[in-house]
């Protein structure tokens, strides 16, 4: 799978820069995927995490199989065996 490089969400412009946020964050909303995508294997949970001190981003959430409750703390982890990165939960 070819990884395209970011891009300004705002103008399409290839001139951003690297920043750092979390390791935590809250859930947002979350839902299940039942179905298989790309090669990974159903059911993955995909969940809005409002990063600390940081934007809303959308992840999997490792080791789930059902949805996340708004409100609850979850934890960046590095990428999983599909190179994808991964919240868990903390509380
Ligand atoms: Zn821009």
């Amino acid at each position: 799978m070819a990884i395209t490089p970011p891009r300004c969400p705002v103008c399409g412009g290839a001139r951003v820069e690297p920043d750092r946020f979390g390791p935590g964050g809250v859930v947002f909303s979350s839902t299940v995927l039942r179905v298989p995508v790309a090669s990974r294997p159903a059911p993955v949970v995909f969940t809005y995490i409002d990063v600390d001190d940081g934007p809303r981003v959308l992840t999997k959430v490792a080791d789930a199989t059902a949805a996340l409750t708004p409100g609850q703390r979850v934890r960046f982890r590095g990428p999983d065996e599909f190179g994808d990165v991964s919240v868990e939960v903390i509380g």
